[in-house]
Formats: structure tokens, sequence, C-alpha cells
């Protein structure tokens, strides 16, 4: 149920069939030379719309607004802070439950580590201020088998890398722009480095040369199956 599409009754009468609300979290972010600003978010709501279609529940609108550390200073990125992400996740699961949700599943195709940590910390708290809710925030590559992982062949790959653009190809091929190079972010952690596009000026972490539409059609195929097993899971954990 595309939370964008259904009418008041229509919400209604699906909250018999399921309590469940799915929310995708992406950015706006720089994904190298070649790929989308909003690469995270379409990968995840891509993935979303296909689990859709084989388990019902509630998919709720994406956020499209992240938490951008590396890239901040890269062209195009518009971040967010954490403490606005833990207040908007605040709101959104306290809305949806207010009108009858209870099981709530939010999830970033965007992998940054404060993002996820307020994705965390605000569900911390909203399954302690909400009775009988059950509430998991994560970021989807963290819930997908080893054999993802090994579509690709480049090593270390991540953001904008080999799997990324695969998916974007998969997605929709008009989207990538060439390729850029084999890049990887050499930022001096655990100094934070304010110029951060003097150690990382692609914003590439992989190779997108290794990219194709058949490694992002299987690692969709993957990412769905996990996605459905994780709504399963949490339809069937008891909060107590
Ligand atoms: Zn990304």
């Amino acid at each position: 149920m595309i939370l964008d599409n259904v009418t008041m009754t229509e919400f209604e009468s699906a909250l018999s069939k399921t309590k469940t609300m799915v929310v995708p979290y992406g950015t706006v972010e720089a994904h190298g030379t070649h790929l989308p600003l909003s690469t995270d978010t379409m990968i995840i709501e891509a993935a979303l719309k296909r689990a859709a279609k084989e388990r019902e529940f509630f998919l709720a609108p994406a956020l499209n607004y992240g938490v951008c550390t590396s890239t901040a200073v890269h062209p195009g990125t518009i971040t967010i802070s954490s403490e606005t992400l833990r207040a908007i996740t605040r709101d959104i699961v306290r809305g949806g439950y207010d009108k009858g949700i209870r099981r709530f599943i939010l999830i970033s195709g965007h992998g940054g580590g404060l993002h996820s940590s307020a994705m965390r910390e605000a569900g911390e708290s909203l399954t302690n201020e909400l009775k009988g809710a059950t509430i998991a925030a994560l970021v989807v590559y963290d819930i997908l088998p080893k054999e993802a992982r090994a579509i690709g062949e480049t090593k270390h790959d991540s953001h904008a890398g080999e799997l990324e653009t695969s998916l974007i190809l998969h997605i929709n091929e008009e989207l990538v722009k060439g390729r850029s190079k084999e890049e990887y972010p050499h930022l001096p952690r655990p100094i934070i480095a304010k110029d951060k596009l003097k150690y990382w000026p692609g914003a590439v972490h992989g190779n997108p040369e290794k990219a194709s539409e058949d490694k992002g059609r299987r690692l969709m195929d993957i990412m769905v199956k996990s996605i459905v097993e994780l709504i399963d899971s949490v339809e069937s954990f008891e909060q107590s």
C-alpha cells in the first residue's frame, strides 16, 4: 500500500490488514560525477516498492534528506543535522502511531554513521515512549547476506562504487552519466578534516567502471528478499 496514493477511507480499512509502516530514508548527496544526488533514496524506494508487491504494509513517502558528513562540502549535497533527523523521525513515528500504526521499519539507503545513529537513537526513545510499538531502524546494506557483496568484484566497494552504480543502472540507466574513476577516500581519520574535497575529490568509494545492469538486477533481487524477511521478523516480534 503506497501511502502517497491511498485515500483516508482506504487507509482506515487497510489498518485491519496491517499495522506496519515502512519509511524509506535517503539523501541529497554527491555520488561521483556519474550518479544522481538522490541515488540513496532511489535505491531504497525501488526495493521497497517491489517488497510492497509481496507483503501488505504501508509504504510511507521517503524522507529524501539525510545526514551527510564525508560528502558535506561536495557540490550538490544538502545535509540536515542529526538533531533534525531525530526530530522528524520522532514526528513521523508518533504521527503514524496516532493513526493506528504499531510496527515501524525505518530503513535507509544511506549508510552514514551519524545518519544511522540518529535513526537508531530516535527509535530507542520512541520504543520507550510508545506503548505496544515495535520499531526497527537500519541501513539496508546491513541486512544483506554475504552473497550480495559477492556480486561485486571491487574489494572495498561502497559509496557511488560498483554496486550503487549497478543498482542505478538497473533502476534507470538514463540517470547514469558515464563513469567516475575508481577512487577511495583518504580522510585523515580520526582527525575531522574541514576540507573533505581535498581528501576525497570525486565522492566515489570503489570502482564504478565494474558496474553493470545485470549486477544491479541481481543485487536488487537479494535486497527485496532481505527486506521481505525483515518485515516478516518485525511482524512476528512480540514486544514485551
Ligand atoms: Zn549512496
